[in-house]
This record gives C-alpha cells, structure tokens and sequence, in this order.
C-alpha cells in the first residue's frame, strides 16, 4: 500500500466525545501514560491499559480503576501482547518506556526491546485493527543539540554508544519504525517529540530533576545541581502535555510534532525557583555533569500551533505547587 496522505495543512479536528472508542495505552500505569488515561476516560472512552511496572507505579493503576471504563492487563509488551482477537480497539497509544536517565544505566535492554519490539507488537496490532497508532518519541533524539531551539526538521546529533544511547537509539529506531509501517501498509500513524515534562504521578524518586528538586526542597535538603547549572531544559506541565498529545492524535499529519512548553530555565535557576516557590530552607550543592548531558534544550512549537490552538496554560510556580501537593499527598519515598 502507498503512504497515505494525510494533510499536513489540515486543522485538527478534536471529537467532541471518545464515547463508543477503545483506547490502548501502553505503559498505562506510568506517568504521562496515566494522565492521559485519565483525560480518555473522562471524555468517555474505554481504556485497556498495559504495563509490567518496571518503573510504573501501581498507585496510578489504583486510581485509575475507579473508572469502570478502564481494563487493566499486567504484561511485558516486548514479549507478548494479551489476546485481543474479539477487541474493538480505535486507538493505540505507545507510550511504554522508562524515560529518566537513572534507568539508562540500570536498565538499558529493556529500554531497547520495548521501543523495537513493543512498537513493532502494537503498530502489527494496529494493522491488524485498523486502529490510528500514536508513538510517544523524545526530544532526546536530537541528542546534545547543535541546533537552538530544536525544531522537527533538525535530524539530531547524537552519540550512538554513549550512556544515553539506548534510549535516544531505541527512539529513533522506534520513530523509523513507526513511518516504515505508515509507508509500507497504510497504517495510519503519529509521531511525537515529547519534551521535559513534570507533575503529578510522577514517582518521587525517579531521579529526573523536577522530582528530585521538590523531593529535596520539601525536606530541607541540599539541592543537587549536576554540573555548574547552565545547562537548559524547559519544562511542561502533564496537563499541557496531554492537551498537545490529544491535538497531535487528531490532526492530519504522520511526521513527528514536537511537544512540551517552550519556556526555558537553567538548571541552577530551577533550583532557586523551587527552593522560593516551596519556601524551602535547602542550599544547593552541585555534584559532577553526567556524560552527554545535553546542553541546551527548547521545543519550537510552531509546528502544532500552525494547526492547532495547543497553547501550555500552567505556570512554573503552579505546575511546581501542584507536584509538590502530589507528592505530599501520596508520600515521597517510592
Ligand atoms: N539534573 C540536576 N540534578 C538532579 C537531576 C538532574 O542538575 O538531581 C540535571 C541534569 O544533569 C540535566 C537536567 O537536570 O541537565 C535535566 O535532567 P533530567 O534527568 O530531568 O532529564 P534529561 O532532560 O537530562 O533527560
């Protein structure tokens, strides 16, 4: 089948309901893949989510099975998918990897397995049902940019046997494989590039900044700055997160989008910023820059926004208060 096309220009067209659709999530008991769960279940969809809690939390499979919409199958996505020969399934979110850089060195092959062969499972699944297929790639793919701001086109720089490599590779291969099943079989694909993104159903001690800034802030404790603190990232709130995934899987076009909010902070600065934000007593130390560390990082948007009204909406000061609730809430030791 030829690649089909789709129409890059075309605005999005968002449902004004997902009642009737079966939505499949892939890591659902993760972060991001939780929250947007959540936002299906709410606009009325049925949920099957998937996940072997390598890194999810089963605290976000408990909140979410007070929808009676959501199904839940604990399993390994890279070994075998559950039977879903008499399923009606619409959509097929691949939203399944570890994505914080502790877990490149604790856990890199199951990093590569479940971007090859987990996509390959789910986009086959997606054939097979003709249902729309969404992969969740990485502004990681543009490794230690050469290039700032990052936009779609820039093709990255990246060290393919670094400490990072598993993951950038793995998402590269997994983006390659995506357009690959567009091109060959017709099926019908998105691609994004998420950017750093925080909040709530984060785990306390997955090791990425945020998290790990509020973990210590809360407790008085020094704030670990890798490096001197100049290096960039800029930081997305989940909601907003979600709002741009759900714009991406109802527009017309199957390159990549990136995602995230555009507003750029060094790290040191981040630390002061949560340090005041949490009226925290904590100093900061700073620690050795890992290898490879990218030094810079910023989405250009104008990709999306060209065809959509995807506009972040929450501020640092209240995306941080709202994480720093969360983690309060449901302890900040897991
Ligand atoms: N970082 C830091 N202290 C920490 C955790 C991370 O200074 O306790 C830095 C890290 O070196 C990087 C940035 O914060 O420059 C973002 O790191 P993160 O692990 O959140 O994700 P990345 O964007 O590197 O994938």
């Amino acid at each position: 089948m030829s690649e089909i096309i789709i129409d890059p220009k075309r605005r999005v067209e968002l449902p004004a309901t997902m009642e009737g659709k079966t939505v499949l999530i892939a890591g659902a008991a993760g972060f991001v893949p939780s929250n947007v769960a959540e936002f299906y279940l709410k606009l009325g969809a049925k949920v099957i989510g998937l996940d072997n809690f390598i890194t999810g939390s089963r605290i976000n499979v408990t909140l979410l099975s007070k929808y009676e919409k959501f199904e839940f199958h604990e399993c390994n996505v890279y070994e075998s998918l559950p039977d879903f020969s008499n399923t009606k399934i619409d959509y097929i979110l691949s939203l399944a990897s570890p994505a914080s850089p502790i877990d490149f060195a604790k856990i890199p092959l199951e990093i590569m397995r479940v971007n090859s062969e987990g996509t390959m499972k789910l986009l086959e699944l997606a054939k097979e049902k003709g249902a729309r297929f969404l992969e969740a790639s990485t502004s990681e793919v543009y490794g230690d940019p050469e290039i700032h701001p990052q936009k779609e086109d820039y093709v990255g720089h990246v060290n393919p046997i670094g400490p990072r490599s598993c993951y950038d590779e793995a998402k590269r291969f997994a983006e390659a494989m995506t357009m690959s099943y567009h091109r060959k079989y017709g099926v019908d694909t998105r691609i994004i590039r998420i950017f750093n993104t925080y909040g709530p159903r984060m785990r306390p001690n997955d090791g990425r900044v945020i998290p790990n800034f509020i973990n210590q802030a809360l407790k008085n404790e020094d704030l670990t700055v890798y490096g001197d603190g100049t290096q960039t990232r800029s930081f997305c709130f989940v909601s907003d997160l979600v709002n741009a995934i759900h714009n991406v899987l109802f527009s017309f076009d199957p390159t990549p989008f990136n995602i995230g909010n555009p507003d750029e902070y060094t790290v040191i600065d981040t630390a002061r910023f949560i340090i005041d934000a949490l009226g925290s007593k904590s100093k900061i130390v700073h620690l050795p820059l890992p290898k490879d560390d990218p030094k810079r990082r910023r989405p250009v948007l104008d990709k999306l926004q060209a065809i959509s009204d995807y506009k972040p909406q929450v501020s640092f000061k209240d995306g941080i208060e709202k994480t720093a609730k969360y983690f309060q809430e449901h302890g900040m030791d897991y």
